[in-house]
Formats: structure tokens, C-alpha cells, sequence
């Protein structure tokens, strides 16, 4: 089949690679005119690796992250390094962390050359034909994978849209340019309105966030003035992480995701595929890893199906991938209500009920969350 594949992120990349190993004719088109994610880090859960696994893109990812974390207590503390929670070894067992620009290249350089053509902004027909307009021209395809992110063009001009909503909070994020010492600890540390994540990557280097409620479109005449500040009098290592960051190299997102679930994930022979289909919340750190899963089932759908009954599986990924997406979106909404409390009373409650927590039963959860549903390749 000749599929054109809209968007290099993590998502377009990966399922362009495991169309392309199983013989399709892929074109991925990328309106940046270098494909460059934004530069800090991103942790994959087991069933993200599984399913680079089945793309043949697993050796490929593990060569450029780390599973540090089993090292490392992890797990949730109080702004004075109080721990509330320290989650058992099992439950990040599986977890790998990873610079986001290390991971665009892993996944890019599995593609053919002149598969990726950049500077190519890529629009989609409203009827769902597999086309796809690029300026002037347009080109007829046997099916388009729209990868377009959280804003995507694709999921609009498909009719499918229910809007973005505003999560209530806004995030910075950073690389360390060099190792900073977590004397053997890691994870995340809730206040109120403000969590602090810190994550080892492979070099050493450490990726950390901080976020904090704010009004959405709020501005920072200085980022990393701003997160030294919100952050000050937090337990060691936050300040050195942040201090440790070029201010150049602080990001900063409001965080939005996807209103409602979308009724279908196809019209016609376009599919929508990560972001563009589910943007959730990062708080349960699944939004890449739900395109990857994403990637994998559609690419084992494809791979017997034949031109009569391909909208017969295109329906079925839609189905499988909305039912398991909708219900993580809404878990990880929930989870970010909680984490980001800033009333005293409901972050008291909360950290008392973190306190009570049995580590074993988080391991039990963050394992469900993993389990995904896979089809016969
Ligand atoms: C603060 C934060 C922390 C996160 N942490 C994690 C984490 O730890 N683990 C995790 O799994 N997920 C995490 N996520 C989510 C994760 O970053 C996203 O789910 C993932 O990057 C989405 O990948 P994607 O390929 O679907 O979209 P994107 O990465 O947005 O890629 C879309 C691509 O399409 C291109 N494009 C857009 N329109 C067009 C067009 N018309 N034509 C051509 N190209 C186009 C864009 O330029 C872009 O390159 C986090 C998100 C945030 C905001």
C-alpha cells in the first residue's frame, strides 16, 4: 500500500518504520523544516517498549535510554523531603527514560532514505479520501496516517475535533548539561498546586519538570528565574537540577488535553494516530506510549489486510485504540486534579492518603496500566 504518514513525532515515526519493515510504500511528511522535538526527556513504560518491540524498533530505543530508576527510591515526597510513598522496585522495573531528541533520531534512522520529507506541511480532505494536499499539489494515496500532534489540522478538517481543554496547570522542563548528584533518589515531589519530577537519563544527565497552577497563556518575562522561584526551599538535589540548566534549555507548555474522546479515529482512509487522536494529560506519563501502542496495532491490523477489507480494519483499530485511549485519558486527568491540589485541606488529604498507600498496590496499578490489548500479528 502507498501510505503517507502526516507528522515525524513520535508516533508518525514509529508507525512509518514498522509500515515501512512490512513492505508498504511510506512517505512521511514534516512541516518543520528540520525535524527537532523539543529537547527534554520522556519515560516509557513497559508497554511503550513492548510495542516498539513489535514494530522491530525496540533494540533501537533501549541503545539510547535508561532503566536507571531501580537504582534509585522512587516514588512521591513532600517539598521537604519528606517521602509519602516510595513505589517497590516492580513498578519501575520496566520504566525507561530517554532524551526526546535521542529518541527522534533512534526512531528516524530506521527509515529508508527519502522517506522523511521536511518542510512539507501535509492537509487532509474533510471526506476522509486518501489524499493529501501539499501547497499546490496534492497526492492520491492508498491511505493517510495523520500524526499530526495535539493541534492537529488533520483531526479538524476530518470533522472529528471536540476541542483542547486547558489542565489547569502550566510545566517547565530541563536537562541538566551535566550529571548532578541524586544521593539515590528520584521520582516525584507533590506541594500545592506544584509538583517537582526528577528522571536519570543514560548520559547522566538529569531530566526534570516542575509544574504549577496558572491561568493558561501565563507569562515568565524569565523561565528559569521563574522556576527557581517557584521551587525555592524545595528539598535537595531541585535547586541544583535547575541551576544545573542552561536558561536557554528551560521549556515551558501549558498543558492542555483532548475535551472529550473523539467518536472514531477514522473517516474514510485517514486514521488518526497519537496526539492527534488522544492528547491526555502527562501525569501518568502514557501520552507517547499510547502512540506507540497506536502504531503497533495498526500496523499488525494492515499487515493482512487486504484492499476489500481494509475499512473493516481501520474500524477496528478505531475501536480497540479509542476504547483503551478514552480510559487512560480520564485516569490521567483525574491524577493530575489530584497531584496539582493546592487547597491545604484537600493536599493534606491527599498526602495522608499517599502515606497510607501500600507500595505493593501502586505496583499492582501501574502493572494494569501496562496491559494493553494486542492483536494477532
Ligand atoms: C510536559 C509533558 C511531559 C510529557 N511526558 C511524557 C512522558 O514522560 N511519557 C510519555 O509517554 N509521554 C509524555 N508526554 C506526551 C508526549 O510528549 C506526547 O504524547 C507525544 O510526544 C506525542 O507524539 P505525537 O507523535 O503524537 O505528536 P507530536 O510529537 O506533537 O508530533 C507531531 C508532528 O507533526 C508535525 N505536524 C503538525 N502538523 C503538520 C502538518 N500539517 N504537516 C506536516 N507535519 C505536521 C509537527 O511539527 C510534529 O513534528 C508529555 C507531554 C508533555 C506536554
Amino acid at each position: 500500500m502507498r501510505i503517507a504518514v502526516i507528522g515525524a513525532g513520535i508516533g508518525g515515526l514509529a508507525a512509518a518504520a514498522g509500515l515501512q519493515r512490512d513492505g508498504h510504500e511510506v512517505t512521511v511528511y514534516e512541516q518543520r523544516p528540520a525535524p527537532s522535538p523539543d529537547g527534554a526527556g520522556l519515560t516509557l513504560f513497559g508497554n511503550a517498549l513492548e510495542a516498539l518491540d513489535s514494530l522491530g524498533l525496540g533494540d533501537a530505543v533501549r541503545s539510547v535510554s535508561t532503566g536507571a530508576m531501580t537504582s534509585l527510591r522512587s516514588g512521591q515526597r513532600r517539598p521537604d523531603g519528606t517521602w509519602l510513598l516510595t513505589v517497590p522496585q516492580s513498578a519501575v522495573a520496566s520504566l525507561h527514560s530517554v532524551h526526546r531528541v535521542a529518541l527522534h533520531r533512534a526512531l528516524a534512522k530506521q527509515l529508508r532514505a527519502g522517506t522523511l520529507r521536511a518542510g512539507s506541511t501535509a492537509l487532509v480532505p474533510a471526506d476522509g479520501s486518501p489524499r493529501i494536499t501539499l501547497g499546490d499539489r496534492s497526492e492520491e494515496v492508498d491511505l493517510v496516517v495523520a500524526a499530526d500532534g495535539i493541534r492537529s489540522r488533520s483531526r479538524a478538517a476530518l470533522g472529528l475535533d471536540t476541542g483542547l481543554r486547558y489542565a489547569g496547570y502550566t510545566a517547565w522542563r530541563g536537562v541538566t548539561s551535566g550529571p548532578v548528584d541524586l544521593q539515590g533518589e528520584a521520582g516525584e515531589t507533590w506541594g500545592r498546586g506544584r509538583i517537582f519530577g526528577i528522571v536519570p537519563l543514560p548520559d547522566e544527565r538529569i531530566y526534570w519538570f516542575g509544574t504549577l497552577k496558572a491561568p493558561p497563556g501565563a507569562s515568565f518575562p524569565d523561565e528559569h528565574e521563574a522556576v527557581l522561584r517557584e521551587f525555592a526551599g524545595w528539598h535537595a538535589p531541585i535547586r541544583e537540577c535547575i541551576a544545573a540548566t542552561r536558561p536557554e534549555a528551560v521549556l515551558r507548555h501549558d498543558i492542555y488535553d483532548v475535551a472529550k474522546p473523539l467518536a472514531s479515529f477514522t473517516r474514510g482512509r485517514t486514521v488518526l494516530l497519537g496526539d492527534a487522536a488522544h492528547a491526555m494529560t502527562p501525569n501518568l506519563g502514557q501520552g507517547a506510549g499510547q502512540g506507540l501502542e497506536d502504531a503497533t496495532t495498526l500496523a499488525l491490523l494492515l499487515r493482512d489486510a487486504s484492499a476489500d477489507d481494509l475499512d473493516a480494519a481501520l474500524a477496528r483499530y478505531s475501536g480497540i485504540r479509542r476504547k483503551r485511549t478514552g480510559a487512560i485519558m480520564r485516569r490521567s486527568r483525574m491524577a493530575g486534579r489530584v497531584a496539582q491540589a493546592s487547597n491545604p485541606v484537600t493536599a493534606g488529604l491527599r498526602d495522608a492518603a499517599l502515606r497510607l498507600t501500600p507500595g505493593g498496590a501502586v505496583g499492582v496499578l501501574s502493572q494494569r496500566l501496562q496491559e494493553w490489548p494486542k492483536v494477532a500479528g
